[in-house]
């Protein structure tokens, strides 16, 4: 039977870069993955790589291409009439990209020399594990240390049961062969958002339709309402309030029964996204065996360290609590890796990094002021809208604006919120100077090249102390 150091499993985000971390630090490595692309060819990369960050962001990119082309490349002086668009070919594209990368991950493997074991893993004992491969052979392996890296799921609601064909959850949505004329999104986070705007760039008439009445309500109020009067005016339905009663599908598409403000209702679509949010994934995992303790909700019960309640077995990613996010998974992969080396890394949770990738993209990190004023921190803050900013402005980017919080006393930030073009990317700098313990001042000091929509999140923390120069 083969014998590791680590069996990691799980191949996603969190589970494949933990493996390779735990390689590169001398440790003889495994990985347990079961995913099958087309329900046939194994593959590593987990939901990011293969249904989840990055199909989407193909998808986004594609359909922000198209749009740009139907709406806004006339006022570059660009004539572009007769626009198509071939979903089949963007499918492919996608398809294409997804699959570079996952091989990607296998190469990794090879040059990091982590063992790829091939099917379902599930427990024998806390250091052993049993594997299914797709092959249909079964095989054992041991290891002094397990890392539970078993991901999400789509959750699932009795009034929308997911068939997969005219309703869909998020690997569904992401697969569409043609643009549906109706859609009916359930749900106003962020893969409902991401998905609903993909569609209905490309032509689709999407109405979300969110139960609560906060539009984000984990984002800054200021972002949400400014997002929420961007994404209106784009044309995203978007009707809060509304709690889906029941769902039937029939030959075309199929019904959604809601309910708003007291009110039942009713819309026929040509497909339904289920985008209500993900959970844990343990099936298969026969955690029984080892009598692992999960919390009410299903997720693996971990301290800061991720450590189980099992001597030697450890659980990162969206297993776990926290954001269920793949460089959160990823961090916590590798931090983890480097104490089981005997180092002392930690991950501040605080500073885990918030996109949607929405066009425009949202993006924030720390507290939002809210959170803030409910922990009686007394607060400044400094915003500056992209309309000034010079290099929104050649881009046709102006909407938007970035938000800067600093504690009143210390001025030290603890919060960046950002809603513009590129913010995904804008928010590294933030993460940076938070990392750093950095006050406003320090940013409003850094040189931020000209012209640059950084510029704006410098403009941002000169406004904290009321000296913003363009606004
Ligand atoms: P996963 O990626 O879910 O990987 C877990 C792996 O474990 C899977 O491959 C599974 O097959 C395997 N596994 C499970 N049980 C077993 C078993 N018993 N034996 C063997 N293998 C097993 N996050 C972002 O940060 N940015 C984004 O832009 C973003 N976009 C998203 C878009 C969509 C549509 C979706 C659905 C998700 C998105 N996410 C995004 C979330 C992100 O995909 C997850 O946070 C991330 O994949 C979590 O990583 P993980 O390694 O914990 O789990
Ligand atoms: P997230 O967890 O960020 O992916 O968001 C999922 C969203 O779906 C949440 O904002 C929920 O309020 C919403 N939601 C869950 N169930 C329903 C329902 N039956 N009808 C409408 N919205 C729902």
């Amino acid at each position: 039977m083969a014998d590791f150091d680590v069996i990691v499993i799980g191949g996603g985000p969190g589970g494949y870069v933990a493996a390779i971390r735990c390689a590169q630090l001398g440790m003889k490595t495994a990985c347990a993955e079961r995913w099958l692309d087309d329900e046939t060819k194994p593959v590593l990369g987990g939901t990011c790589l293969n249904v989840g960050c990055i199909p989407s962001k193909a998808l986004l990119d594609s359909s922000h291409h198209f749009e740009f082309l139907n709406k806004h490349a006339s006022v570059h002086g660009i004539g572009a009439s007769d626009v198509s668009m071939d979903v089949g070919a963007m499918q492919a594209r996608k398809k294409t990209i997804v699959s570079t990368l996952t091989q990607g991950i296998g190469g990794l493997f090879k040059k990091n020399g982590v063992t790829w074991l091939q099917g379902e893993a599930s427990f024998v004992s806390a250091s052993e594990i049993a594997i299914k491969g797709a092959d249909g052979k079964a095989s054992k392996a041991t290891a002094k240390n397990i890392i539970i890296a078993t991901g999400s799921e789509p959750t699932q609601i009795p009034p929308a049961k997911v068939d997969q064909k005219n309703i869909v959850d998020s690997t569904g949505a992401l697969a569409f062969a043609e643009v549906p004329k109706r859609i009916g999104v359930i749900g106003a986070g962020v893969i409902g958002l991401e998905l609903g705007s993909v569609w209905r760039r490309l032509g689709s008439e999407v109405v979300v339709l969110e139960a609560l009445n906060e539009f984000l309500p984990t984002a800054d109020k200021a972002i949400g309402k400014e997002a929420l009067k961007i994404l209106k005016k784009q044309g995203l339905d978007i009707r809060l309030g509304a709690k889906v009663l029941a769902t039937k599908a029939n030959k075309n598409g199929a019904k959604i029964d809601f309910e708003l403000k007291g009110e039942k209702q009713q819309l026929e679509v040509d497909k339904v996204i289920v985008a209500v949010g993900r959970r844990p994934c343990t099936d298969g995992l026969n955690a029984e065996a080892i009598k692992l303790e999960l919390d009410d909700r299903g997720f693996v019960q971990v301290d800061d360290y991720c450590q189980t309640n099992v001597a030697n077995v450890y659980a990162i990613g969206d297993v776990v609590r926290g954001p269920m996010l793949a460089h959160k998974a990823s961090e916590e992969g590798v931090a983890l890796a480097e104490r089981l080396a005997g180092e002392k890394s930690h991950i501040d949770f605080n500073l885990v990094p918030w996109v949607i990738y929405t066009w425009p993209e949202i993006a924030w990190v720390g507290q939002t002021e809210q959170e803030l004023k409910a922990a009686g921190v007394e607060t400044v803050s400094g915003t500056f809208p992209f309309l000034a900013s010079g290099r929104a402005r050649a881009m046709g980017e102006g909407e938007g604006f970035v938000k800067i919080i600093a504690d009143a006393k210390t001025d030290q930030i603890l919060g960046v919120h950002v809603i513009g073009a590129n913010a995904s990317e804008l928010v590294g700098e933030a993460v940076i100077a938070m990392e750093f313990s950095s006050s406003a001042e320090d940013l409003a000091r850094s040189i931020h090249a000209h012209p640059t929509l950084s510029e704006a999140t410098h403009e941002a923390a000169l406004a904290v102390s009321d000296r913003a120069i363009h606004f």
